[in-house]
């Protein structure tokens, strides 16, 4: 069989360091992007002796080169994982240096603070004063007030406190409310069998194993037919649009309809799941979990599944970061509280400066300036791709 080489062009850019994302120098091949060609390029690279990047590998180099501090890592990979906008937003404000920034200028201070107070005790002996008292304390009070700022911008960020919000949607009459009801174990939405009867969304908290969910039920995806049904819609479409799962019900023995589809293939910021209702009137439709509102059948399992994707998807990627950072703004505040108490009782110098350290070595470990094996491989090890 003869080969056919064709020669196809490609684009080899040569980075040279440190102005690179890792600061070293980087090499990048540009190519056609179609997937064999790809995969052959990448097969020949390998054979040629190089290797694929470990997960996070690019961020980690940049973080040890000193090109991103730990919580602009940590954002690195929120951004790569965030799943709405709003998640983007938070990732994209901590990489421009959002929780830093305000504790650079601070370490400074404390940094200049401790060399002060460690001057004074090497010459303790000679009696001279280094830095009044008074001084000592408006420093101090100066590093607490920016700190608990830090501290309050932290807690209005922590977004764990959201409930997972799952939005039932469908054809009118698909079940949806039945559907709520049976879940929630109540008549809180109406029922009936005239389509278009749940003009209004209701929201219920549904109790799961060990997750809360909150659970909606929306208007009928139908064509309006007046004023009221099209606000109703409107309510319901911006609901589906704030959820972060939608559960499509899909009535059994019915053929699947062209929005169904349309949403069941929408691919991008929303995850929605099929669900089959009124399983005991008809064959569910294949590949979709079964329930009956009537019967209770497969409502157990709707509920596990709801309560396992609370878990997979309703945690917001910055979250980890963001109690790490407070966990450490948390105990540099309780080391200069420390600090401030002993310049008032006048305690022996030695006792500001160990405070002082403990408040550095909080700080330091936030940014990354201090840190350990263990931490880097907790956090790098998160990233599921080599950047
Ligand atoms: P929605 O418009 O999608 O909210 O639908 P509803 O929940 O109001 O239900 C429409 C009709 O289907 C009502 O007459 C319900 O009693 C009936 N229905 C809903 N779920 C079931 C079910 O699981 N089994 C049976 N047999 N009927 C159901």
């Amino acid at each position: 069989m003869s080969r056919v080489h064709a020669p196809l062009p490609a684009d080899l850019y040569v980075w040279p360091g440190p102005r690179t994302y890792t600061g070293q120098e980087m090499t990048e091949l540009h190519c056609f992007s179609c997937p064999p060609l790809v995969d052959l390029l990448i097969a020949q690279l390998m054979d040629a002796g190089a290797r694929a990047a470990q997960p996070g590998e690019f961020t980690l180099r940049a973080f040890l080169a000193g090109k991103l501090d730990l919580p602009r890592a940590e954002a690195v990979l929120a951004i790569i994982e965030a799943g709405s906008r709003d998640q983007l937003k938070d990732a994209l404000a901590q990489l421009a240096g959002g929780i830093t920034r305000p504790l650079e200028g601070l370490r400074e201070d404390l940094l200049n603070l401790l060399s002060d107070v460690e001057a004074a005790l090497d010459f303790s002996d000679e009696d001279i004063q280094f830095v009044e008292q008074r001084e000592l304390l408006l420093r101090l009070s100066r590093g607490l007030a920016q700190v608990t700022l830090v501290q309050k911008q932290l807690e209005q960020r922590s977004v764990g406190g959201a409930a997972f919000r799952v939005v039932l949607a469908g054809r009118p009459n698909a079940g949806k409310s039945s559907l709520f009801n049976a879940l929630i174990g109540s008549s809180a939405a109406l029922i009936s069998p005239m389509p278009g009867t749940t003009r209004d969304y209701l929201v219920r908290r549904l109790e799961l194993d060990d997750t809360i969910v909150e659970l909606v039920d929306t208007a009928g995806r139908q064509q309006a037919l007046n004023t009221i049904d099209e606000q109703a819609q409107d309510l319901g479409r911006r609901q589906t649009e704030r959820a972060d799962l939608v559960l499509l019900c899909l009535e059994s023995g019915q053929p699947l309809s062209e929005s169904d589809r349309e949403l069941l293939e929408r691919s991008g910021m929303k995850a929605v799941i099929g669900v089959a209702t009124k399983c005991d009137l008809a064959a569910p439709p294949a590949g979709f979990p079964a329930t009956s509102a009537v019967t209770g059948a497969g409502l157990a399992e709707l509920r596990t599944l709801l309560g396992d994707q609370a878990k997979i998807r309703g945690q917001p990627p910055l979250v980890p970061s963001l109690s790490r950072c407070r966990h450490h703004v948390d105990a540099c505040l309780e080391h200069l509280r420390r600090a401030h108490a002993a310049v008032l009782f006048a305690d022996p110098a030695e006792v500001l400066a160990l405070e002082l350290r403990g408040a550095l070595e909080q700080l330091g470990t936030l940014v990354g300036a201090v840190y350990t094996d263990d931490l880097l491989d907790r956090i790098f090890s998160r990233f599921c791709i080599g950047k």
